[in-house]
């Protein structure tokens, strides 16, 4: 299979290209881009030897061309050229890997161009959902979900219509248990300290606010066609249940593993097979306990403005998303305080209006629109 993995420099993109390395007979790299990690980018190249390479966020550059083509990989330059590669008719299937919103516009190519789409950049589906999924299912793309919750939720699927309840489960990030008042003084580094995954930065915060759930919900009301009053987060701080279908006859299917990558990315990559991933075997009677709660919102605010948005619909999600974005951005650099995260995405969704035109170009304008609200705010809150 023809694979483009689309951010082969991140954490995603890492743990891709482990699965195409260890099974040559299967995957073929067609393509890997990055946005800016032009050595990290030729590095993987000698070693995987795709046919084209995509630097997202670089002019055109003939002496980093020519590195390239030593290697006999073409290398592209600029946003256009991951739409290019992503919906390219020698393309079987992508990974949809980049971070945030950056990634929309090449996961809805591939879903366009009726790609096997192995689906982690959920910011996609947080945007567009309903473009996205109609665009999958006029053109007969095959969504395969790599989010751990939602692999485990199609894992768990089988009557879509008997379904009562997706119950996505959570770690709670590094402050689960943290004190509140000390909450206000955490550090990047703190919030991007996963108990139990390690990965980019960004969804690392998102972890740590529980956003990341937040984006999880809106995820899978799209992917699954199941309403938000229908999906339930449940804290889970050991990382072995993954997700949990409730069907209306009580029974709840869940889908467990040790929280170890490669077996949901297996999953994704080799479906409808199954193929063996090296993760440790669950050892059920070594394991002391498996303990479920209740997210509490006064440390979470960020999981109710996540539903909130959901149920204003529209372009609401885009707008939460581009807030969340860049207070994200602004807390790892030291410019806004952990607990401002939330502050700063609510006052972003009261300011920007909402609209229910769902075409590309409206849900970038309110991307755009919610990203120039939220700047100001930060502004605004680091003047006071
Ligand atoms: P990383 O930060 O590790 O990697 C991001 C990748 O995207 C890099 O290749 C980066 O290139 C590229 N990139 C960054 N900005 C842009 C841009 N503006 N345009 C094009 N490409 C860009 O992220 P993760 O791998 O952790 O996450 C990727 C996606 O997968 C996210 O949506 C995340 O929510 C989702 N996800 C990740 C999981 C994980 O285990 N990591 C689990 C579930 C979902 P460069 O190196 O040049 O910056
Ligand atoms: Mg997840």
């Amino acid at each position: 299979m023809n694979l483009a993995v689309l951010g082969a420099t991140g954490s995603i993109g890492a743990s891709t290209l482990d699965v195409a390395a260890a099974h040559p007979d299967r995957y073929r790299l067609f393509a890997l881009t990055a946005h800016a990690s032009a050595d990290a980018l030729l590095e993987l190249c000698r070693v995987h030897r795709p046919k084209y390479a995509v630097l997202s966020g670089v002019p055109g550059n003939a002496a980093l061309a020519a590195s390239f083509r030593d290697l006999h990989v073409e290398l592209l330059f600029g946003a256009a050229a991951l739409e290019q590669v992503a919906s390219d008719a020698d393309c079987e299937a992508v990974m949809a890997g980049i971070v945030g919103a950056a990634g929309l516009a090449s996961t809805l190519a591939a879903a366009r161009a009726g790609k096997r789409v192995l689906l982690a950049n959920k910011e996609a589906l947080v945007m567009a959902g309903p473009l996205v999924m109609r665009a999958a299912r006029e053109s007969g793309a095959k969504l395969l979900p790599v989010d751990s919750e939602h692999n485990a939720v199609f894992q768990c699927l089988s009557d879509v219509k008997a379904v009562r309840r997706i119950m996505l489960t959570a770690s709670g990030g590094p402050f689960r248990a943290l004190a509140l008042d000390k909450l206000d003084a955490v550090t990047p580094d703190q919030a991007c300290a996963h108990p139990n995954w390690v990965m980019g930065r960004k969804i690392s915060v998102d972890s740590a606010t529980m956003m990341n759930k937040g984006l999880e919900v809106i995820e899978a009301r799209w992917l699954f066609d199941v309403e938000a009053g229908r999906i339930e987060v449940v804290i889970h701080p050991q990382s072995i249940v993954h997700s949990l279908v409730e069907y209306v006859d009580g029974s709840v299917i869940a889908q467990l593993s040790n929280p170890d990558m490669r077996v949901r990315d297996r999953h994704a990559l080799a479906y409808p097979e199954r193929i063996a991933s090296g993760a440790r075997p669950l050892d059920l009677a070594a394991m002391k306990s498996l303990s479920f709660e209740r997210p509490d919102h006064q440390r979470f605010p960020c999981l109710p403005l996540a539903y909130a948005a959901l149920r204003a619909g529209g372009t609401a999600p885009a707008a939460l998303n581009a807030a969340n974005e860049v207070a994200v951005e602004a807390f790892l650099a030291g410019r806004l305080p952990f607990t401002a995260i939330p502050r700063v995405i609510e006052a972003t969704l009261n300011a920007v209006s909402n609209s229910d035109s769902m075409s590309l170009e409206s849900i970038m304008e309110v991307d755009a629109t919610a990203r120039r609200k939220a700047s100001e705010r930060i502004q605004m809150a680091r003047a006071a």
